[in-house]
């Protein structure tokens, strides 16, 4: 089983859902299983499947917020579907489904399932069509889906035709990477390690603050060739817990590479505007 199979198999779940939030409930109903929050599942235990009686009950716990459990529900319901064994022994627990480090690879396709069954395709295509990639939209589209940030980032990327890249990182240190289909066919490719100091991820972490934005050379994101001729424009919000840093970037292709051998000579003359100063004496 891999990723490609899991998305079929939730789109084909959820392609008859006319209009955002999912209804999860209804989802599990329909597969014969009981939704069901309690407040006895251990701290930092997310949730478990159980069946007592002939009746399979989700459980989700009852303390974490109410994306986390629509999330949650998804991720067992999806152990079910895609006949997964849980390798969580005693439930999913918070600190996993917030992180993607170290996930066993059944748990990951099951998050895959569960974020493709919560941001439907054939719903988020519609919204992000033509929009820029900003924490504007991203906070707006978590409302009207009631998924988490992670989840709706990765999902704006997967389904944007754009040059576009979703950085998850903690401390600083890229957990992980979504660049759209587009940017991988155009060559770049986002290095993993530590954030570029130079990005708006990392401003914000400094500062403190909950949100940055940076224009910065692609070549900051990607030590790619092909980065060499585009810019990248940056936005990023930082949340303290674990020091998490979401950075959505969208890239385009520098034109004054192209503009400076059409114009020739006369591109002396428009370095003192951009610039102020020329950087290299004129003979
Ligand atoms: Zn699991």
């Amino acid at each position: 089983m891999d990723e490609l199979v899991a998305i079929g198999r939730a789109r084909k779940l959820v392609q008859a859902i006319a209009a955002a939030p999912v209804d999860v409930d209804a989802l599990i109903a329909a597969h014969g299983m009981v939704y069901k929050e309690s407040d006895r599942l251990g701290p930092g235990e997310a949730g478990n499947t159980v069946t007592k009686g002939g009746t399979t009950y989700i459980i989700v716990n009852k303390n974490d917020d109410p994306f986390r459990r629509r999330f949650t529900a998804l991720h067992e319901l999806a152990h079910n579907v895609l006949d997964l064994p849980s390798k969580h022994a005693s439930g999913v627990t918070d600190d996993e489904l917030e992180r993607f480090v170290g996930r066993p690879p059944e748990e990951k396709i099951c998050d895959v399932f569960a974020a493709e069954c919560l941001v439907p395709a054939h719903l988020i295509k519609p919204l992000i069509n033509n929009a820029s990639f900003s924490v504007d939209l991203l906070l707006e589209l978590t409302r009207t889906f009631q998924a988490s940030r992670q989840c709706i980032a990765s999902s704006f990327v997967r389904n944007s035709k754009e040059l576009v890249a979703y950085v998850y990182a903690e401390a600083g240190v890229t957990q992980h990477v979504i660049p759209s289909a587009a940017l991988r066919n155009a060559g770049i490719f986002i290095q993993g390690g530590m954030l570029p100091s130079t990005s708006a991820a990392s401003k914000a972490m400094r500062a403190a603050e909950g949100f940055a934005t940076q224009d910065l050379d692609a070549s900051d994101w990607s030590t790619s060739d092909k980065a060499l001729h585009y810019a990248c424009y940056e936005e990023a919000l930082f949340v303290q817990a674990w020091k998490q840093t979401h950075s959505l970037l969208t890239f385009e292709p520098v034109a004054s590479s192209v503009r400076a051998t059409e114009v020739g000579d006369d591109s002396d003359e428009l370095l003192p505007e951009l610039t102020g100063y020329l950087p290299w004496p004129k003979r």
